[in-house]
């Protein structure tokens, strides 16, 4: 690890002057990507800014039944909130299906909005990757790219996003606080996390300096009939190959309203539009749900070694929404 400097900020203000004024400098809270990328040399900040005692570690409730995140607020205390539980179940389980306990202790809801991805090429600093060093090329893209993206690459990069929060908060239209040297900002979080385009250095839109603060959830009473679905190599720790956040709100047997978000499909979050476009007013039937599965899926492109993630997602997002629904009539799987 390369030597930093250190320092505790005051308040947001001053570690967000002091970040501004320094290209090399970096926000430090729960540390749980960071600091192990600085281990593997990936990242090299020069100055490190302490921010862990000043960002809100509170959740706070908005008028109408919305809730307020401090970026402070750690994982598993989210997970935990009776208000989450209740009025967003598939955050609580997206939660507590990411990571391991002790990692969920200690990172923050900001810092996990910000991990970058888990691309094997992307971590080791010796092979290719225009993430970690633009212009040098994608080793994935030819090379095994089992976990990465079917939908919304690009020649340049084909990583995926690793966070599942940042699932179900899209399902839910979160909106993102920020604090940059020229005052406040909102960002709906749909527009906070980049496609990689020609520039995959960049993974959020968030500029130099700025610094999350807080994470607001509207009023969205669907969300009490939520969930959220992972599938993974493995159910004590690992990312998500594919997951599904969704929620449904029925009239009678049909569909009135959905919201449908995947993970480890993309660069990003991937917000289902066209599969909540194709389930709004039809029957709630598995034979909707594989049509609206297919209706977002079709714009797939998969590599070499994913092809598999089309069923997988299809299949998840099917099961996902018949657990939600109480739906009958199980269809063959797709294959
Ligand atoms: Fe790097 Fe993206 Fe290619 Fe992975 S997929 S090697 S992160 S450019």
């Amino acid at each position: 690890m390369r030597p930093f400097e250190y320092e505790r900020a005051a308040d947001a203000a001053g570690a967000v002057a002091t970040v501004a004024a320094r290209p090399g400098a970096a926000f430090l809270a729960g540390g749980t990507n960071l600091v192990d990328h600085m281990k593997l040399g990936l990242e090299s900040p020069d100055l490190l800014v302490d921010v862990t005692r000043l960002l809100p570690a509170t959740i706070e409730d908005l008028d109408g039944g919305g809730l307020r995140i401090g970026a402070g607020v750690r994982n598993a205390d989210l997970a935990a909130d009776m208000r989450v539980r209740t009025r967003y179940p598939g955050l609580a389980q997206a939660l507590l299906s990411g990571a391991s306990g002790q990692l969920r202790n200690v990172a923050t809801t900001g810092g996990n909005l910000l991990q970058r991805t888990r691309c094997p090429y992307f971590r080791k600093s010796s092979l290719a990757c225009n993430k970690r060093e633009p212009g040098t090329g994608c080793s994935a893209r030819e090379g095994y790219n089992r976990d990465h993206a079917i939908l919304g690459a690009s020649e340049h990069c084909v990583a995926t996003h690793p966070s599942d929060m940042a699932v179900a908060l899209l399902a839910f239209d979160a909106v993102v606080r920020v604090q940059g040297p020229d005052g406040t900002r909102s960002i709906d979080l749909a527009d906070l996390h980049r496609l990689p385009g020609d520039a995959p250095e960049r993974d959020t839109t968030l500029a130099h300096g700025e610094l999350i603060t807080a994470v607001d959830l509207p009023a969205l009473p669907i969300a009490a009939r939520s969930a959220y679905r992972k599938v993974r190599d493995r159910a004590s720790f690992a990312f998500a190959l594919v997951s599904v956040a969704a929620a449904v709100e029925l009239d009678g047997d049909t569909v009135a309203d959905v919201r449908i978000a995947l993970g480890g499909v993309a660069h990003a979050p991937w917000r289902g539009t066209r599969a909540e476009e194709a389930l709004r007013g039809r029957p709630a039937t598995e034979a909707s749900f594989r049509a609206a599965a297919h209706a977002e899926l079709q714009a797939a492109r998969p590599l070499e070694h994913n092809a598999f993630k089309i069923p997988m997602a299809t299949n998840a997002l099917v099961a996902t929404l018949r657990d939600l629904t109480g739906a009958s009539g199980r269809e063959e799987p797709a294959r």
